[in-house]
């Protein structure tokens, strides 16, 4: 651990190789590539906290925390979302269950914690121009807040994305590139372009200001819960949502404001599950096949760190059928009134797998992180619901209140 007083900032990333402070991770001189830690002042950080308490409830309340000066001036509001109780859905699973609804975010997504801090950094370095490849959500996410700092946004997604993640970017203004392959397809050629741009690259893997801005997640889920839970559910493409999450829970148990960590189950789709098959030490491909497009991801750029993460938790994973994420969308709408994308359902129909598979047991506190709205994806959430009745104008009052008796 470097000296404490030498950091400027109660937050700051170091070089886990050479152990020295970074302006800005990846130039660092001592030659090494190796990863960057975030570390915190811890003293400073608790009564910048307490200091905090009075801060808007959204991610600025956790600056103290955050590897940049400020999100004025930045900030459409992202965090600070509703963690909703789920009594009837939580019964029908055997668990007590709370929502995390970060679709509820200022771009319907988790992204938006990473984004307002990648981009509070580049407005830090003087950047014009921010660049990401992804799946939908963080593109969409990005843009917004790049439209808001006035900075250029170069962005690369499949073609595949649902339409309301290509539409929302272009609203924003930013450059949209489809690309005519997969989302590592995207990943790769957004790479080319920033490493010869020098762009600061919001894309999975790329940068630990998105991961620094995602922890707030785990911060959040922290201190708003009673108890630590027994589960924090998350749905798995990259893995980074998930491996973030685990490091703000963690980060806030060291700090001592809450006592202990909850367990960590991270769910895939069966069609794409690299990540669940690292845990369970099986073997992989690299294939892709699955509705939930935002974690349709055959190469994951925190593989390593999700799996540390579940490891470190004493959790595990499970992976789902596209058909049970589809019964989930349509389960999470009825018995909750919580429209999200697949992904999301993803994690619900996980918690009923590992309740079958014995990991969850009965009565267990789960909270579930539901990642993205519904709205982003209401393609595959047809197919759960199928097309409403047609009716004539004409129709007899009688005939259809007869439904209701
Ligand atoms: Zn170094």
């Amino acid at each position: 651990m470097p000296d404490e007083s030498e950091m400027d900032q109660a937050t700051a990333f170091v070089c886990s190789a050479c152990g020295n402070y970074l302006d800005e991770p990846g130039r660092h001189d001592c030659g090494s590539a190796a990863d960057v830690d975030l570390v915190h002042d811890e003293e400073r950080v608790r009564s910048l906290l307490s200091d905090a308490a009075t801060e808007p409830g959204d991610i600025r309340r956790y600056e103290p925390l955050l590897p940049v000066e400020t999100l004025d001036g930045v900030s459409l509001g992202e965090g600070g979302t509703a963690l909703a109780s789920a009594p009837t859905l939580g019964a029908e699973l055997g668990v007590q269950l709370e929502l995390k609804l970060d679709g509820s975010n200022p771009t319907g997504s988790t992204k938006d914690r990473g984004s307002s801090v990648v981009v509070a950094h580049a407005l830090e370095r003087g950047d014009d121009v921010v660049a990401c490849a992804s799946t939908g959500n963080a593109a969409a996410s990005l843009a917004a807040y790049a439209a808001r700092s006035s900075l250029s946004c170069c962005l690369f997604v499949p073609q595949r994305a649902p339409d309301a993640k290509t539409v929302q970017p272009l609203v924003y203004g930013a450059d949209v590139l489809a690309v005519d392959g997969t989302y590592d397809d995207a990943h790769a050629l957004c790479q080319r372009v920033t490493s010869e741009s020098g762009w600061l690259d919001r894309s999975a893997g790329a940068t630990p200001y998105t991961d620094a801005g995602t922890r707030t997640l785990g911060y959040e889920i922290a201190e708003e819960t009673e108890s630590v839970p027994d589960w924090v559910v998350v749905p798995m493409g990259n893995g980074g949502t998930l491996a973030s999450t685990w490091a703000g829970l963690e980060t806030f148990a060291d700090l001592g404001l809450v006592e202990g960590t909850p367990r960590m189950l991270g769910v895939q789709a069966e069609g794409t599950s690299p990540i669940h098959d690292a845990v369970a030490g099986t073997s992989s491909t690299d294939a892709t096949d699955t509705c939930a497009d935002s974690i349709d991801v055959g190469t994951p750029q925190h593989l390593e760190d999700a799996r540390d993460a579940i490891t470190a938790s004493g959790g595990t994973t499970v992976t789902v059928t596209d058909d049970a994420i589809t019964e989930a969308t349509a389960t999470l709408g009825r018995t909750e009134g919580v429209f999200v994308e697949p992904a999301c359902a993803a994690a619900v129909a996980g918690i009923r797998r590992a309740r079958a598979a014995g990991s969850i047991d009965g009565g267990d506190h789960v909270v579930a992180v539901m990642t993205g709205s519904g709205l982003k994806d209401t393609g595959t959430a047809r197919a759960a619901v199928g097309e409403p009745e047609q009716v004539s104008a004409a129709t007899d009052a009688t005939a259809i209140l007869q439904r209701y008796e």
